[in-house]
């Protein structure tokens, strides 16, 4: 158990007691002591593996940790929970939620989900979205649940008109969320959180269950993580300065946590390095321990990483070294333009393979937002280089996949209101906006939900009796599948509803090639919940659901398979905690990364160095730094400077293929034409020809309707409204649209 680990890391491993703290910088085997140390616990001190709670960043991370510690202490592993925030959370309120006043089938809503609660929140208050966007409240509604801000003390502090509205908008989408039977992302750690002060028998329960909990990844928890972890270990009595007892202590079970302040990458979520700092506040008595040595990189690469991050003011200098050698320098290249950067990115893995035997599934591409992510796979695929996306246009949030989900949803619990209203009318059944707003106005009138309202539609006032009927069919299907549904597994209960529904039929008689992808989509759903029965042989639908809802973009990483594996790409936010050989870091631009939004905000700009230094030591043996003099974003040519980033970088680590100072000028007059920029026919998708008035749907806007339409060939540009969504110009031939 203690094999291959140095003194301070062994130290941390047999650490009893008191809570630990490890802080260190990248490679340096944080996640590797998480391991180990569970491994001893089981191994050395008796612990049994249902005492244990590691909790990890990604569902990937966690299915990880658990295959190396089966293979130290074998299929007892089990009955350990290793898994993140989210997961460990879901499952204590399924057992408790009862107590908070949701049933045990409660909805999961992710955020497209509750950004539209939020959307039929604000069109009920009468809010103007230009003055007042649904998406803005639902991110100020997310920042309040991180810090534990209910809606009452929301309204409370408000104080400007603003405020107050946004706290109204809290507490009608709060209350719309339980009437649906629902919970939000952040409402899956707030109300763990809340059952355990409300109910300290519970509380307690865990605690005696969970005698020690591990945490990686420490420095991105954020306030409300924060606290839960310190609601289910435990803490000692805290007294004021005159000896009064502000909280009891109770019995503490054993905390370690891992992380590094330097790797801090969502802020934007609500992390905090407060965290840290207050950890030792609240743990008077913890013991911190130090990590110096990384394992991962070459000192080439290290240098380059401790450069960067030493830029960043108010941090603890750190000492990390490696003695893995200098390694081949960093290679810098300066790309024409996106394409070029891409070509470049894909030949250099050949010549890496040929003469280095550098496999596919060893390289990693790196890039700051995943829209980038398009002009890899164009020329990936024309190279023939098999890549795999991570994140990006996900499988989740594809409209029919949605649509399937929400029927199952529905099943599970039909109070789930926006699902129940996503597939009221898909696949077309003849009940229209107008009797939707009726069916609406007498729940509200009655006071019933939704889908009562649905059952009573003979009360609604002037609904025509062909949307009464569609309606009464509607609800006979749903009831049907109901009782039908009960003890089916969930593939056959899903194949059933496509049946039933006429879903599948209708894709089926379509002439429309997208239609046949969505036919794919659909059956990759169906077995997708083949396979967790395989996995789960008892598990429900519910279990299936919330399954699906917690799927973190890092677990599309594929599993390299002993074979040459495919090249990954990924932002730099979903590389956290992973490791590579070789490392691509593209589009280094000023205004690309760092992220415009950052270059006049010393805080943001901080953040995104400490992303630089997260993406820059995943690199193992190779690292390359590539931008473009040109680059095309919303269909406008830009011509960022390079990033300060790789100014930081001391220039004698890089080795350049180009000229570091190249421009857009001098790439223009000195080589031959740009590439060729993509066909205009992307992703398998063929180009819409619009007029002004058509309606439309985009992938990620949702439905619109065309202003006006410019240029030509590759370069028309719509504009569309995309009502809530706001007005966007789009380059039509790589816009994930689609004519209605
Ligand atoms: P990050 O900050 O990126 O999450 P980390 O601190 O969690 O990094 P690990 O991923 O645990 O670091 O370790 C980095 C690499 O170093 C891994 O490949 C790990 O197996 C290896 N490693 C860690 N400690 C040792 C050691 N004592 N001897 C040999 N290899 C080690
Ligand atoms: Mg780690």
């Amino acid at each position: 158990m203690l094999d291959g680990l140095n003194p301070q890391q062994r130290e941390a491993v047999i650490h009893h007691g008191s809570p630990l703290l490890i802080v260190a910088g990248a490679g340096s085997g944080k996640t590797r002591v998480l391991t180990h140390r569970i491994a001893y616990l089981l191994a050395e001190r008796k612990v049994h593996p249902g005492e244990i709670l590691a909790i990890t960043f990604t569902n990937k991370a966690a299915r990880e940790m658990k295959e190396r510690i089966d293979k130290l202490v074998g299929p007892r592993s089990k009955a350990m929970w290793v898994m993140t925030f989210h997961s460990a959370c879901m499952r204590i309120l399924r057992r408790e939620a009862k107590r908070l006043g949701f049933p045990s089938s409660f909805s999961i809503y992710d955020q497209a989900d509750s950004q539209r609660l939020m959307a039929m929140v604000c069109r009920e208050m009468e809010l103007d979205p230009k003055r007042y966007p649904p998406r803005s409240f639902s991110a100020q509604v997310s920042n309040f649940k991180n810090e534990l801000i209910d809606y009452e003390t929301a309204i409370d502090r408000a104080g400007s008109h603003l405020e107050k509205t946004l706290a109204q908008a809290y507490k009608a989408y709060q209350l719309k969320l339980t009437e649906a039977g629902a919970m939000d992302f952040d409402d899956i750690i707030m109300n763990t959180v809340t059952l355990f002060q409300l109910f300290p028998e519970v509380a307690e329960h865990y605690r005696m269950r969970f005698r020690h909990v591990l945490v990686d990844e420490y420095q991105d928890t954020n306030h409300a993580q924060y606290i839960l972890i310190r609601e289910l270990v435990g803490h000692p009595e805290l007294r004021t300065a005159d000896g009064d007892v502000v909280r009891p202590g109770a019995d503490q079970s054993e905390l370690c946590v891992v992380g590094d302040a330097d790797q801090s990458i969502y802020a934007f979520r609500g992390a905090t390095i407060r965290n840290i700092l207050e950890f030792e506040r609240d743990y008077p008595d913890a013991r911190t321990i130090l990590l110096e040595q990384n394992y991962r990189s070459t000192q080439n690469i290290l240098a380059a990483a401790n450069a960067v991050i030493s830029r960043n003011e108010s941090r603890k200098p750190k000492n990390l070294w490696s003695d893995q050698g200098d390694g081949p320098k960093l290679v810098g290249y300066v790309a024409d333009n996106e394409h070029d950067e891409a070509m470049f990115v894909a030949q250099e893995v050949d010549r890496l393979s040929d003469e280095e035997g550098v496999k596919a599934g060893e390289v990693a591409v790196f890039y700051r937002t995943n829209a980038a992510s398009r002009v890899f796979e164009e020329i990936f695929i024309r190279t023939g280089l098999p890549y795999k996306v991570v994140g990006g246009v996900r499988f989740y949030e594809r409209k029919e996949v949605k649509d399937l989900l929400a029927y199952l949803r529905v099943l599970a619990n039909p109070a789930d209101v926006v699902s129940m209203r996503r597939i009221l009318n898909v696949p077309k059944r003849g009940i229209g906006d107008r009797a939707e707003a009726m069916i609406e106005a007498l729940s509200s009138r009655e006071r019933i939900s939704f889908w009562d309202a649905l059952r009573r539609a003979d009360e609604a006032y002037g609904m025509a009796t062909r949307s009464l009927n569609a309606v009464r069919e509607f609800v006979a299907l749903i009831e049907e599948l109901i009782a039908k549904g009960a003890g089916m597994p969930p593939s056959a209960l899903a194949e059933e509803v496509l049946v039933a529904t006429g879903y599948r039929a209708e894709l089926e008689a379509s002439e429309d090639p997208q239609d046949e992808s969505r036919l794919e989509n659909l059956n990759e759903l169906v077995s997708v919940a083949s396979e967790f029965e395989e996995a789960n042989p008892e598990g429900t639908l519910v279990e299936f659901l919330e399954q699906v809802s917690l799927v973190a973009d890092a677990d599309q990483i594929p599993d390299t398979d002993g074979g040459q594996g495919v090249v990954t790409l990924m932002t730099l936010h979903t590389a956290k905690g992973l490791e590579f050989p070789v490392v691509f870091l593209t589009a280094m631009e000023d205004g690309v990364f760092p992220h415009i939004r950052s270059l006049g905000e010393p805080k943001e700009l901080e953040e995104e160095r400490r992303l630089a230094y997260v993406g820059i030591t995943r690199a193992q043996k190779r690292l390359y730094i590539t931008r473009a003099a040109v680059r095309s974003s919303w269909g406008a040519p830009s011509f960022n400077p390079a990033s300060r980033f790789v100014s930081e970088v001391p220039g004698q680590l890089i080795d350049w293929r180009t000229d570091p100072e190249k421009s857009a000028w001098s790439a223009a007059t000195s080589r031959a034409p740009a590439a060729r920029p993509a066909p205009a026919k992307s992703g398998g998708r063929t180009v819409p020809t619009l007029t002004p008035g058509d309606r439309v749907t985009h992938d990620a806007f949702g439905l619109g309707t065309v202003v006006s339409v410019d240029g030509v060939a590759e370069k028309t540009k719509v504009k569309i409204d995309f009502g809530s969504g706001g007005e966007k110009t789009l380059l039509l031939a790589y816009a994930p649209l689609e004519k209605l």
